[in-house]
């Protein structure tokens, strides 16, 4: 009898809901929940490829000390002994927690009552900073609370949608699926998009406005100007509901004074701002979405300002179809905002600067301190380890020696700290190998908790498979170092139920709607309600068991006045500025298939063909400009450090500005962590980076030899000056390049492929006047690996020897055929993978649009399937259709 579990999605903030069903074999496969009312079945390539990812493929296991195996006992006393030696001899402000928008809450909530009530220091901050701190601090100025007003549906009842700083396509792919169906069943639904680039969410736009870098701000100070120069005003809800327009207006009348000071500032023409300006008035029901495009820059906080001063200025907030809605890039950014997981966060959305909350949490937990400042938020807290001021530090499921900005400076801090804890469920991570002890956590399939989406709904992440080795949940890993410490009773947990319901009563603890965050509706919930619980929207309480889809609905915010206050925003300039030296701008950001660090999506082969190294996008002027050729490899570098990538030559770049994604990291590239060239610049209210912004030079990179290896097996690649590694079905896929010619191709082949080895078979082929090498090994007539190299990009294509590698043996023409570096006739190289789900790739579809004259997307779907699951490469099809690839 199969098992069918239902859970959520662990990657992105749209917290799509999963069915996990495990089959008599023990096989796994997974599919959208049609019930979840945040997908309603939908999922996209990532979800749906969750089961390829599944596996104990490099997982740690055992606990650590100094990469030797010891019992738990031993591990977590060390820890808290250390800890504790840390504390007495340097104060609690000598120790740090670095944690993530992948814990379930359950974990961020132990997390956070050890640091900020026990420990007794507010050093505890989350990779969530890095993504949507500045819409935290935005909504906080604007509305009292960190309050996200509005929910998914409200995307179907809007009238217009802006999307803004958000590819969402890409980012939060079934969101982007709702968007387009609600724009199918209503062709009224008017779409704005606004980038730079020309992403894959244009495909939707009826508007897009390539607005220059940085300077969204500017636009919604324009729009704000405009709706009050036009009397769009929705002066019942001012008067009675906000406060600060006057002093807000009095810097947007001067710096975006009208539609053609706005165009010139943002780099558009005045006849499309005034559009959207139109568009945007005229519309009652407008939802702006913004994301890290909005969030990502040193003054994000004010860009969420900007948006939300628009909203209030119309009153279109708290009703159906309206409202400034942050798209949270983590599936648990809002969980870790409601336990106070951000250094500036007491705990329940209460502030630690307010001392009537800081005595409220210090008696509901009985605890003996509750710091009084604000910790070290996350760029300054690795400042601080590097300065030695921070002694002690637990990273806990993520990976900032990848994900933070000026990433050589944060592997120096690593190196340097006296006492560094990680826990992970993977053994080797670029982090995990400055772990002085190694936790092993549970993954997801094994953890047990809850999760918030987006749309502040909860949901259940429910284990489906047994625990491998002794990897523990991380709720339970750090209350037993809590109670090592000497916290027995405040930590004594015994199921994640337990934690739950204490964060639930603390939200509501003497809250009386003094508090927007209240789950109290929880705290009294037994085992079976909390195994079946189902997703709700928070707040949810006695009076609200149902959850709530809407905030704001009676004009009410939680600012002392209990009136929302108007932001006054000025103009900003970026801080980095191009020069002589460095005169491109670099973007960061997301790719369709590939989540944060790959530490998951990296393991799946149909998610690793779509894009199989990292690149540098480019625009085709700047391509001419530096002499940077299609494919080729191209140097990045800026004082911070440098990195090599493949060029991506493309126009929806605009000149001046560049692209890199931010998931490449040391596991799966020789050199191209983007993190390396990124300022440690913040916004001075959510201390959010700029990863928007940083001043680069390329340069091509002309290495003396190319190549490609396919092997079953993990390589360790030296004698590259560059490499990069994708999995594909069975095998692993190398691309490499070298600046020295090896001495002896044959030595080193048979070095890397065939070491240690015996009864194995090795071929080859060396043509030393033209420097081109094919080598094989074949073991018990398979083809086990098999290495190509010559002077140049003129290889082999890789699908046709990928097939050979799934082969059981092989036949004499097909070793010939290795030989030759020839496909025997008839085999077909598919190209990089468009369709994920049904694994079809560019060759395929090219060949078919043109044989069968195919000239739509649904056309492409009856012949090939592809676009016919989850919807994500829709756009790319539309793009291939009209040759734009
Ligand atoms: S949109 Fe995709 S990645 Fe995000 S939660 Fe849903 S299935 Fe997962």
């Amino acid at each position: 009898m199969s098992l069918k579990v239902q859970t959520t999605c662990p990657y992105c903030g749209v917290g799509c809901g999963v069915i996990a069903t495990i089959d008599d074999a023990g096989s796994v496969s997974v599919k959208g929940d049609p019930t979840h009312p945040s997908n309603f079945s939908r999922l996209c390539s990532k979800g749906a490829a969750l089961a390829d990812t599944i596996g104990m493929d490099g997982r740690v296991l055992y606990p650590e000390v100094d990469g030797v195996e010891y019992s738990w006992e031993h591990a977590l006393g060390y820890t808290a002994r250390k800890f504790n030696s840390i504390i007495d001899e340097h104060g609690a402000n000598a120790v740090a927690f670095y944690v993530s928008g992948q814990l379930l809450t359950e974990d961020y909530y132990v997390a956070n009552k050890l640091m900020k009530g026990f420990i007794g220091t507010a050093n505890i901050d989350t990779n969530s900073r890095l993504c949507m701190s500045s819409a935290v601090a935005a909504y906080k100025r604007a509305f009292g609370s960190d309050t996200v007003p509005c929910s998914y549906e409200d995307l179907e009842r809007a009238k217009l949608i802006v999307l803004t700083g958000s590819n969402t396509a890409w980012c939060h792919p079934v969101l982007y699926q709702r968007i387009v169906k609600a724009k199918k069943l209503n062709p009224d639904l008017m779409v704005v998009v606004i980038d730079p680039r020309q992403t894959a969410s244009c495909d939707v736009a009826d508007q897009h406005l390539a607005i220059q870098s940085g300077t969204d701000h500017i636009l919604f100070k324009g729009l704000l100007n405009y709706l009050v120069q036009q009397d769009e005003v929705n002066h019942l809800f001012v008067s009675q509901f906000t406060e600060g327009l006057d002093a807000c207006l009095d810097d947007a009348k001067h710096s975006a004074a009208s539609i053609g000071v706005v165009a010139v500032e943002c780099g558009l023409s005045a006849r499309d701002v005034e559009r959207f300006y139109k568009l945007f008035s005229r519309t009652e029901r407008v939802v702006t979405v913004f994301s890290q495009g909005i969030n990502q820059w040193s003054y994000g906080t004010d860009n969420g300002n900007a948006i939300i001063n628009c909203h209030l200025v119309t009153g279109r907030i708290g009703r159906p179809g309206m409202g400034p809605f942050s798209f949270t890039g983590q599936p648990n950014a809002m969980g870790g905002r409601e336990v106070g997981g951000l250094a500036n966060q007491l705990a329940a959305h209460m502030d630690i600067e307010n001392s009537k909350h800081r005595q409220l949490v210090k008696k509901f937990w009985n605890a003996p301190r509750i710091p009084e400042k604000a910790g070290l938020k996350a760029v300054d807290l690795f400042k601080a380890v590097h300065n030695g001021e921070i002694k002690a530090l637990w990273i806990m499921a993520t990976n900032p020696a990848v994900s933070l900005p000026n990433s050589n400076f944060v592997r120096e801090a690593l190196e340097k700290c006296k006492f560094v804890v990680v826990s992970d469920c993977m053994r080797n991570t670029d982090t995990t190998r400055y772990a002085n002890v190694l936790f092993p956590a549970q993954t997801w399939g094994e953890r047990d908790g809850t999760v918030t989406n987006s749309e502040r709904r909860i949901s259940r992440q429910r284990a489906f498979l047994p625990t491998p080795g002794q990897a523990r949940p991380d709720w339970w890993i750090i209350s037993k170092v809590a109670q090592k410490m000497g916290f027995t009773e405040a930590f004594d947990y015994d199921h994640p139920v337990d934690v739950f319901k204490e964060h639930a009563a603390l939200s509501g603890y003497k809250n009386n709607s003094s508090r927007d965050f209240d789950i109290s509706g929880y705290a009294t919930m037994d085992d079976t309600g909390y195994e079946t619980m189902q997703p709700l929207q928070w707040p949810v309480t006695q009076e609200k068991p149902e959850g709530s889809s809407r905030m704001f609905t009676d004009g009410q915010f939680f600012t002392p006045s209990k009136k929302a206050q108007f932001i006054n925003v000025k103009n900003h300039q970026p801080v980095a500025e191009t020069s002589g030296a460095y005169p491109l701008i670099l973007n960061t950001g997301r790719v369709r298939d590939q989540w944060h660090t790959m530490t998951r999506t990296g393991k799946s082969a149909r998610l690793s063909g779509h894009i199989q190294e990292s690149f540098i996008a480019l625009h085709s002027d700047d391509a001419k400009k530096y002499n940077i050729h299609k494919d080729s490899l191209v140097q990045v570098s800026n004082d911070n450090g440098q990195i090599i990538v493949r060029a991506n030559i493309s126009d929806s770049q605009q000149p001046g500005y560049v692209f890199i994604p931010m998931h490449w990291n040391d596991q799966f590239s020789g050199n191209s962590v983007v993190g390396k060239l990124i300022d440690n610049i913040v916004d001075p209210i959510s201390g959010q980076p700029e990863f928007k912004h940083t001043a680069v030079s390329i340069k091509e990179k002309l290495p003396a030899w190319y190549g490609f290896i396919l092997s079953r097996r993990k390589l360790i690649i030296s004698h590259a000056s560059y490499w990069s590694v994708s999995r594909g079905r069975g095998l692993w896929c190398y691309e490499v390049a070298g600046d020295e010619a090896a001495g002896d191709w044959a030595n080193c082949a048979r070095q890397l492929l065939c070491q240690n080895a015996n009864n194995v078979e090795w071929v080859e082929y060396f043509d030393s006047a033209q420097g081109r090498y094919r080598g094989a090994r074949i073991e018990n007539g398979h083809l086990e690996s098999c290495i190509f190299i010559g002077p140049d990009q003129d290889l082999p294509e890789r699908d046709w020897l990928a097939q050979l590698i799934s082969k059981a043996s092989l036949e004499d023409d097909e070793r010939i055929s290795i030989l030759t570096g020839k496909p025997l006739s008839g085999q077909h190289d598919v190209g990089r993978i468009i369709c994920s789900c049904f694994s079809v790739g560019v060759n395929t579809l090219m060949d078919a649009i043109k044989q069968q004259h195919l000239t739509t997307v649904d056309a492409i779907g009856t012949a090939l399937k592809a676009g016919t699951n989850c919807g994500s490469c829709v756009p790319e099809l539309k793009r291939l259709i009209n040759k734009d690839l």
